[in-house]
């Protein structure tokens, strides 16, 4: 139960002041939640100003600079309303010692400025001045008040991040309504670190946050951010320990694995494994072999040979008498991992089975009882393999390829479902320790750092797209000597519609002049579609195919060699390397053109040229963890995995380092958070909404 000392933060937040049912959308938008219904009072008190406005400069009116903003106290001489039936603008004139100053309005309506700002009465303004042929005028200032009640002004007003439609005002207004409901928090953190980072309470670290005084204070090292973004890293790292510990906790299905099944398979492969999937390969053995269950992250460039590695896990499961499922994130990979794993496995003469969405009807059926039955050994396959009707006579091991698209919450999920089998999550983006901490916990990871032998380099240049005709005559001469080539078109805004114009009108156009040798495959086409296109592509029926972002992911066709990219200036640079990665697959030398619409800005230069100049996967991301900042990197948009708000890796790296050990000390001392501090921990988890880690304390 979350404790009562949190309900008013976790009231609606349609419950503050001036959020109906039209601007409820909008802060929905805003916060980053499905609808309004999601969004609490708590979401407002973690949206953070990103400047202020200070009013604090008090120049005297004849010292007033150009347009900055000030706030002048002076004596109300005159009104001067606009002559009737003018769009001149109504001005009321005020003086204090150094000069006088017009206070300007257009289309006033009433007399409410008489009432406003009295003759002889003396006013506090605040806004902008503007000076025009030696006289300065404030137009439609933003605060007006008697003198005598100009402690009511703001002197220093937070600016937040909005969203079209919502004005500041109006924010402001709910964010004032929401900090009184912040309570006095049990202190969670131990105080010789309280002592020696120099932490403030989280309320008043929350405080602090939404009353910056000055630009330090918006500064992710000011010491209320520190905190908060510590907080953040803590209730992180707590519930991925949790959720781990549980995992652990839960299975150890010992996998013997005899090597009946995976010698022919080897044997059978046209290549030998490269050293680093022999020690991936192992490492994955030994977890399973042990009690504990197996927590597993393979890393692996695009083209290192992930797949073999999985296989080789599979068939230890099954040579254990288990079943093996692997999860891929589409239906394109899903049916070609199982083209191609049905044939790498042929030797073994196992029962492979592929399901997923589009499987229907009898055929469903029939896998579905296959796979209860035990019949089938491998099940290859789509979110589908998790739903509710799949049941497992014994699943072993649970392979998930691309983890970036997926995240903590799919592994809840299947545990949820009360299977707990061994784990290997592979992911072709190449996560950097501390991204993997943040988002993974302390998950063991194996790396394949090496490259099949033989592989040559891909040749990457950047063009710009007025040479578009020069590329299309080279594409023409590479077509006719029996090249293969990728052509990716962008989504050209957020939506599918606008996906599929793009690629579709580079279809047309370069179907024109190739004719039928060019094919098309996007993500609005239905599944039998895209495999269609896919495998003509596979057998050369197809040598130029046009795609959007579809092909971005584990496409495995060896002999394409030329990989053109349009609108590269779009893409993620991760995500430029995942495509890239399509070819260089086999052992002819491939060509990889950026097509880029300038100009380009130096950080869309700097972007494309790490691109040219290396192909090391690793270094592409931590350049890109630079450029663009965490969230891209992990794909947290795609999966909704929902980031942090104050904390950045960047800006907090040494914190979520302390926040990592100091979750495992509280692990190990204190596994159920009983202890005082722990019960502080708590609700310091569902502060952070971790409610779904509790429920495993709960559980366990
Ligand atoms: P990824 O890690 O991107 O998933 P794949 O598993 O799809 O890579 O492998 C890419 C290509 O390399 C495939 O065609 C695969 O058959 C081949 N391959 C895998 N391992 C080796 C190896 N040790 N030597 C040569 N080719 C290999
Ligand atoms: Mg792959």
């Amino acid at each position: 139960m979350r404790p009562a000392l949190l309900d008013p933060l976790f009231a609606p937040l349609n419950s503050l002041p001036g959020i109906g049912p039209k601007a409820g959308e909008l802060y929905a938008r805003l916060l980053g939640r499905e609808s309004i219904d999601d969004c609490r009072v708590i979401d407002l008190v973690f949206h953070a100003p990103h400047s202020l406005i200070d009013r604090r400069h008090q120049p005297g009116i004849a010292r007033a600079p150009q347009g900055v903003i000030v706030t002048i106290t002076g004596r109300v001489d005159r009104h001067q309303p606009p002559p009737p039936r003018t769009s001149q603008p109504y001005r009321v004139f005020l003086h204090d010692d150094t000069g006088e100053l017009a206070l300007t309005f257009f289309r006033v309506k009433g007399n409410w400025l008489e009432k406003a700002l009295p003759i002889d009465e003396t006013v506090t303004v605040s806004g902008k001045v503007d000076w025009f042929n030696g006289r300065p005028s404030m137009v439609h200032p933003d605060y007006m008040v008697r003198a005598t009640e100009a402690e009511n002004l703001p002197l220093v007003e937070p600016i937040y991040p909005l969203t079209a439609g919502l004005s500041a005002r109006i924010l402001r207004k709910a964010v004032e309504a929401a900090l009184p409901r912040i309570p006095d928090f049990p202190e969670w953190i131990e105080e010789a670190l309280m002592q020696k980072q120099g932490f403030q309470s989280a309320r008043d670290c929350f405080l602090a946050l939404h009353d910056p005084r000055d630009e330090t204070d918006l500064d992710p090292q000011a010491p209320a951010r520190r905190r908060l973004a510590y907080d953040e890293f803590l209730a992180g790292q707590l519930s991925l320990s949790l959720v781990r510990q549980r995992l652990r906790k839960v299975a150890g299905i010992p996998v013997h694995a005899t090597g009946k099944l995976s010698k022919p398979v080897l044997a059978a492969l046209p290549f030998s494994l490269t050293g680093s999937q022999t020690v991936a390969i192992d490492e994955v053995l030994r977890d399973m072999a042990g009690t504990e269950r197996m927590l597993r992250l393979l890393q692996g460039d695009v083209g290192s040979g992930k797949t073999a590695v999985a296989l080789m896990s599979m068939l230890a499961a099954v040579e254990a008498g288990g079943q093996a499922v692997l999860m891929a994130p589409t239906e394109i990979l899903a049916r070609q991992h199982f083209a191609t794993l049905s044939k790498m496995a042929a030797p073994a003469g196992i029962a492979i089975d592929v399901l997923t969405g589009r499987t229907k009807g009898r055929e469903r059926d029939a896998i579905l009882e296959r796979i209860a039955s035990g019949e089938t050994q491998i099940v290859i396959g789509t979110h589908a393999l998790f739903q509710d009707t799949v049941v497992y006579s014994n699943l072993l091991l649970a392979v998930v390829d691309e983890q970036h698209r997926f995240g903590v919450h799919q592994r809840l999920r299947l545990t949820a479902k009360g299977i707990s089998p061994h784990m290997l999550v592979m992911t072709a983006t190449p996560i950097p320790r501390t991204l993997v901490l943040a988002a993974f916990g302390d998950m063991d990871v194996s790396k394949l750092t090496e490259k099949p032998a033989g592989r040559k380099p891909i040749q990457t240049v950047t063009v710009s797209t007025e040479r578009t005709g020069e590329i299309v005559a080279r594409l023409r001469t590479a077509l006719a000597e029996g090249k293969k080539a990728y052509w990716i078109c962008p989504l050209v805004e957020e939506s599918e519609a606008s996906d599929l114009m793009s690629a579709d009108e580079r279809f047309q156009s370069l179907d024109k002049q190739f004719g039928p040798t060019v094919g098309l495959v996007h993500g609005r086409m239905n599944g039998a579609e895209k495999d269609a296109v896919m495998l003509a592509f596979k057998n050369g029926d197809i040598r130029l195919l046009v795609a959007t972002t579809v092909v971005e992911v584990g496409v495995d066709v060896p002999d394409a060699t030329i990989m053109v990219i349009e609108h590269a200036e779009r893409f993620g640079l991760a995500q430029l390397h995942q495509l890239r990665g399509r070819v260089g697959r086999g052992d002819e030398a491939s060509t990889c053109i950026l097509l880029y619409k300038g100009p380009l800005s130096e950080n869309g230069r700097a972007r494309l040229s790490i691109l040219r100049d290396t192909e090391d996967g690793f270094l592409i991301a931590e350049e890109d963890l630079k450029l663009r900042g965490e969230g891209e990197l992990l794909g947290t948009r795609q999966s909704g995995t929902p980031g942090f708000r104050i904390a950045s890796l960047e800006a907090h790296g040494d914190l979520l380092e302390i926040a990592r050990k100091d979750a495992a000390y509280v692990i190990e001392r204190d596994p159920d958070l009983t202890t005082e501090r722990g019960e502080a921990l708590r609700t310091l988890l569902y502060l952070h909404r971790r409610d779904e880690a509790i429920r495993f304390l709960r559980a366990g």
